[in-house]
C-alpha cells in the first residue's frame, strides 16, 4: 500500500485542528500530550492514517498524519504545510475579571477576535480577584484552534489597574471603554485617529471595566493619561463581556477595512 502523499491525505478532511508546542517541518515526528491524545483517541475515535491540522504560532499550519494511537500518546508525522505563518496583530485586551462563565466567555471572544495578549485587570469594583490562569489559557487555546487563527493569545497574570497603567508602554495607544464620562469619543473615531493606516507598529490596547464600572477616580486617571483614549461603545450600557466582544469586533472590522485588497 503506497503511503498517502500530501495531496492524497489532503483529500481526507483533517479530523481536528490542534495547537502544539513542537516545531513543525516536513516529516517532523511528534507525540501529542495526554489531553490531546485522549481527545483524538477516545472522543473523535480517530484512526491511524487519518490527518489533523497543527499550528504552533511559528511555522504556519501543517497537515499531519496519525502514525500510532497508543494508550499513552498519539504520534503524528507532519506531511505538508497548508498555510504560511502570518505575523499576529499586537492587540492587548485588558479586562476586569468577571464571574467564572463570563470571564471564560470574554477570554474566548478575545481569542476569536485576535487579541495577542489578555490581561486580567483588578479595578476598584472588580468582583472576582481570583483568576484561574491555567483554565483561561485552555479556553484561549480551544478558541484559537476553533477559529483557525495561527497564533495563541497569552493570558497574563492579573495586574492592578494602577500597576498596569504605570508599566504601560507609552507608545502603545490604550483605548479605554468608558461607560460614562464627558471626554469620550466613538470607538471608530478614535481608531481613525490612532490607526489611520491600520494597526500601528506599536500595537494597540483595549480596556474594559468590571460589572460595577470604573470608579470615578479611575475614569479621572484614565482621562489624564496621554496614551489613553476614552471611547463610547454607544448609548446603551453593555455587560462587560459584551463590551469585550463589541470593542474587539469593532477593532477587527475597522482593521479589516484597511487591509490592502487580497
Ligand atoms: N456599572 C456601570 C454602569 O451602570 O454605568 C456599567 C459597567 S458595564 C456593565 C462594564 C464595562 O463595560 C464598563 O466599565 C465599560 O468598560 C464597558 N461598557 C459598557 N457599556 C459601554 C458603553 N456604552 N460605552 C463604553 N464602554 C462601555
Amino acid at each position: 500500500m503506497t503511503k498517502p502523499s500530501a495531496s492524497d491525505s489532503q483529500a481526507a478532511k483533517p479530523r481536528a485542528r490542534l495547537y502544539v508546542e513542537a516545531d513543525l517541518s516536513a516529516d517532523a515526528q511528534l507525540a501529542l500530550d495526554k489531553d490531546q491524545s485522549h481527545y483524538l483517541r477516545s472522543v473523535l475515535r480517530a484512526q491511524e492514517g487519518q490527518t489533523v491540522g497543527l499550528f504552533n504560532g511559528r511555522d504556519g499550519q501543517w497537515l499531519a498524519e496519525i502514525q500510532t494511537i497508543g494508550k499513552q500518546a498519539v504520534t503524528l508525522r507532519a506531511v505538508a504545510q497548508t498555510r504560511a505563518q502570518e505575523a499576529a496583530a499586537s492587540i492587548w485586551l485588558c479586562f476586569a475579571p468577571l464571574k467564572k462563565d463570563t470571564t471564560n466567555f470574554a477570554v474566548e471572544k478575545a481569542s476569536e477576535a485576535g487579541a495577542s495578549r489578555i490581561w486580567p485587570v483588578l479595578t476598584r469594583f472588580t468582583n472576582s480577584e481570583r483568576v484561574k490562569l491555567e483554565r483561561l489559557q485552555a479556553v484561549a487555546k480551544e478558541a484559537a484552534e476553533q477559529c483557525e487563527r495561527l497564533s495563541l493569545p497569552h493570558v497574563e497574570a492579573p495586574r492592578r489597574l494602577d500597576q498596569l497603567l504605570a508599566d504601560w508602554p507609552q507608545d502603545r495607544p490604550l483605548i479605554a471603554c468608558a461607560e460614562s464620562g464627558s471626554q469620550r469619543v466613538a470607538l471608530l473615531s478614535a481608531l481613525a485617529e490612532l490607526a489611520p493606516e491600520g494597526l500601528p507598529s506599536s500595537g494597540l490596547g483595549l480596556l474594559v471595566g468590571p460589572e460595577g464600572g470604573f470608579h470615578a477616580d479611575e475614569l479621572a486617571l484614565l482621562q489624564r493619561l496621554p496614551f489613553v483614549t476614552c471611547v463610547s461603545l454607544g448609548q446603551r450600557i453593555l455587560r462587560a463581556e459584551t463590551a469585550v466582544a463589541v470593542a474587539l469586533g469593532g477593532l477587527q472590522l475597522y482593521l479589516e477595512a484597511r487591509q490592502p485588497p487580497q
